[in-house]
């Protein structure tokens, strides 16, 4: 064996491995003991490659093979061409069933005559590529114009070759010719034929070529397990690069034990890792989870360099630890680390979105010296995801002004904004940005499907639809969107045609779609259909029913008035019920006035969610209609002892020029606080001439009927309205999103308020739309 002499570790190796090899083959030193299949070939196929001349030595009579005969050079010359053509089978996956030199019968005999036209004109005619194609129509050209082999340099054989650099030079041009090859091979044929040529120009034993070989591997997808590894263990001295990449294809194979193992082998043959190889094996832990290894290489790349203070691995290492969840450990590298770029910061920026710090995240934002697309993108929808729509907007604006390109993922954020604040002049602004930016819905079914979401969430069903419409690819997400839109507006029917249109064409329901169905049943109270629907799901779609299914049959039924069959329901559930269940059963108590049913489902929700005074809230409501004021009251002073306070209610209404108007309950902090105020006292005389009465039962606070009145009065929704009715146009509709459950009292003076102003009033609470005109609600009253 020849010594580990050479710098493992640096660029300029291929031209020295490359005398290094050949020096060892003109040696003819006899090929180590194999172990494996891989390294027997891998020796076989260096010999034949290198056995152009019948004056070199035969192969060691320890191989293993009987084929090589001293007696005769023809089947020697047989042999060696086949364990060539066996060396070009390494990468086929029929390698392993090829065995040693297992070749076909008919490879041999055809070889043969290739042999014997070598032998009598002595020419090189070896072109793996063709030979492995068996393109002998090909190949015999090919041996008529073959260069004849130089005669072996004279030199002393202990000696390293003395290669001219005019050599030298073409060696490396070649190398980096047959690496930019590789980068352009797309399948493994090709990438077959390029190694034949390798092995045939000897560059086999250049680590930076077969790293890249093995690199194209991984790129067409071809399993690391057998073809990598033989690849892998042709060479002699594999340097830090073809270590790693074995552990970066392993990786992608998610084969993450067996990446160890080659880092582990890499260290004991003393070869110095390079920042790849611990991006490679950091990326490994990250996917894998796996926080123990990943911290162990943290160390290993201080020790072994300072890699730590790398870029790449600073920036892999933030993600590693984003991933396992530490944060703050992510947070520490970032600030060690000497150089940053914009990876470092997005990746942080994200990570603080993510853990709805969004304070964080904004102060990396500001220090980030140039920001672009993902940068913007990652604080957009960092905002929309911590339930700060209006933010989100804002910094889109900003991102707008400063001409930063939009792609799909900003648009969609900033769609769920809108969304999220109900803003539909916004969203007839985000259509257009859109549009511009060549995501038209019509051509990208993502765009479309939020669109749609983000238009029945605003309110404006029809818009949906016409974004549905447009749309030329409708896929299960546009369907899905455009039935949940249907549904939650109440326009049952519709939903369910839509549903049968799609059961039509090819496009298979998911989960969501019935969810969307399943609710556009309840709202329409079709109590059979939605039952054959629920049964069939999973009969026939395949779809099992999960939480969210139930809890749209529980409300059905609810609905309908059938609340023992709900509780049935509910108690034969699969699954555990969650809050949603139990307080859809608790609603549809208050309307069909069932304390004993509403004692049971309310005893659950105290558990689960002792905190939310909607609960309490409800119960007292359903003793209320019971006439049990004993009761009532004792739901109240509980309400008092655990000192549950309802969450600051709020309510968004679009004003002029699409600006968004905020208003909490009792606000007075508007600069037209006076003027609403009036506008109120005027609606509210004016209903009272209809009839209107304050619903004082809303309010669950122990104070003076006058001071309900004074709390119903200053509820956010209800100063949202007088305020747009000082701006909206006229006969125009009016928009109001509230961020909890409308109250019976709001609801009532909604209805009252659309009659007597002529104008249709929607409210988006936190459950559904309510569409109030003429004094109705397509809520049916129920909510
Ligand atoms: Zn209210
Ligand atoms: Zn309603």
């Amino acid at each position: 064996m020849a010594s580990k002499s050479h710098n493992q570790n640096s660029f300029q190796i291929p031209s020295n491995e490359f005398s290094l090899s050949n020096t060892r083959h003109r040696q003819s030193a006899p090929p180590q003991q194999s172990t494996t299949i891989a390294q027997k070939l891998a020796a076989a196929s260096v010999i034949s490659t290198r056995r152009v001349e019948p004056d070199l030595p035969s192969p060691p009579s320890e191989h293993p093979h009987k084929l090589p005969d001293s007696k005769s050079s023809g089947r020697l010359c047989v042999f060696r061409l086949v364990a060539a053509a066996a060396g070009v089978l390494l990468t086929g996956d029929s390698f392993v069933r090829c065995g040693m030199v297992m070749v076909t019968a008919r490879i041999l005999l055809s070889d043969m005559v290739l042999v014997r036209m070598r032998k009598v004109k002595g020419i090189r005619v070896l072109d793996m590529g063709m030979v492995w194609k068996k393109e002998w129509k090909l190949i015999t050209p090919v041996i008529k114009a073959s260069i004849p082999i130089p005669k072996p340099t004279k030199f002393n054989q202990e000696q390293t070759p003395f290669i001219p650099f005019s050599q030298l030079q073409h060696i490396k041009h070649l190398e980096s010719q047959l690496i930019s090859t590789l980068e352009n091979c797309t399948n493994l044929p090709q990438i077959k034929q390029t190694h034949a040529y390798i092995i045939r120009k000897c560059l086999h034993q250049s680590s930076y070529i077969t790293a890249k070989l093995i690199r194209t591997l991984s790129k067409v997808n071809i399993p690391m397990q057998s073809n990598g590894v033989s690849i892998f263990s042709q060479v002699n001295y594999p340097n830090a690069f073809l270590y790693t990449s074995l552990i970066r294809g392993y990786m992608i194979d998610k084969l993450f034990k067996e990446s160890v193992i080659v880092y582990n082998s890499m260290r004991r043959d003393g070869v110095i890792p390079v920042s790849f190889t611990f991006t490679a094996l950091l990326k490994a832990s990250a996917s894998e989870m796996n926080l123990n290894f990943g911290r162990q290489i943290h160390g290993e790349s201080l020790k072994l360099g300072g890699f730590g203070v790398d870029l790449f691995v600073g920036n892999v290492l933030i993600d590693m630890y984003l991933k396992c969840g530490w944060l703050d450990c992510g947070r520490k590298v970032f600030d060690e680390m000497p150089e940053r770029d914009l990876i470092s910061f997005t990746t942080l920026i994200d990570a603080y979105a993510k853990a709805g710090d969004m304070g964080s995240a904004n102060e990396l934002f500001v220090k980030l010296p140039v920001k672009d697309m993902v940068a913007w993108t990652a604080m957009v929808t960092g905002f929309v995801h911590n339930a700060k729509p209006k933010e989100a907007l804002e910094f889109f604006e900003k991102m707008q002004s400063e001409g930063v390109q939009t792609d799909e993922v900003t648009l969609v954020g900033v769609i769920n904004a809108c969304a999220q604040l109900g803003a539909i002049k916004y969203a007839n602004w985000v259509w257009e940005v859109a549009k511009k930016s060549g995501l038209s819905p019509a051509n990208d079914v993502h765009v479309g499907s939020a669109l749609i979401d983000m238009y029945s969430k605003c309110g404006s069903v029809e818009d949906a639809y016409d974004v549905f419409k447009c749309m030329h690819e409708k896929n299960v997400y546009a369907y899905s969107s455009m039935i949940i839109g249907l549904a939650i507006h109440g326009r049952a029917n519709s939903a369910i045609e839509l549903f049968e249109e799609m059961v039509k064409t090819d496009v298979r329901p998911n989960d969501v779609t019935f969810i969307g169905v399943l609710t556009a049943c309840s709202h329409a109270g079709l109590v059979d259909q939605g039952q054959r629907l629920f049964k069939m799901m999973e009969k026939f779609y395949g779809v099992k029913p999960c939480v969210d299914h139930y809890n749209c049959m529980v409300d059905l039924l609810g609905r309908t008035g059938r609340l023992e069959e709900a509780l049935k329901l509910i108690q034969s559930m699969p699954m555990e019920a969650n809050a949603g269940i139990w307080g859809a059963l608790l609603g549809a108590c208050r309307v069909y006035g069932n304390p004993d049913i509403a004692e049971i489902g309310a005893t659950h929700l105290f558990e689960m969610e002792p905190v939310n005074i909607g609960n309490y809230i409800l119960l007292a409501d359903v003793y209320a209609k019971a006439g049990r004021w004993e009761d009532v009251l004792r739901v109240r002073k509980l309400i008092r002892k655990k000192g549950l306070r309802k969450s600051p209610a709020f309510s968004w209404v679009e004003g002029e020029k699409g600006v968004i108007h905020e208003f909490y309950a009792g606000d007075t902090t508007h600069p037209r606080s006076r003027e609403i105020i009036e506008s109120l006292e005027n609606l509210v005389n004016r209903l009272k001439l209809n009839g209107y009465e304050p619903n004082l039962s809303s309010v669950v606070y122990d104070v003076s009927d006058e001071e309900k009145r004074r709390i119903l009065m200053n509820h956010s929704e209800k100063l949202a309205l007088a305020y747009a009715l000082l701006t909206a146009d006229d006969g125009s509709g009016i928009r109001i999103v509230k961020n909890l459950r409308i109250c019976e009292d709001c609801h009532l003076f909604m209805r009252g308020a659309s009659r007597v102003t002529g104008r249709e009033i929607i409210v988006r609470d936190n459950m559904r739309f309510h569409h109030f005109r003429d004094g109705m609600c397509s809520c049916c009253n129920f909510w």
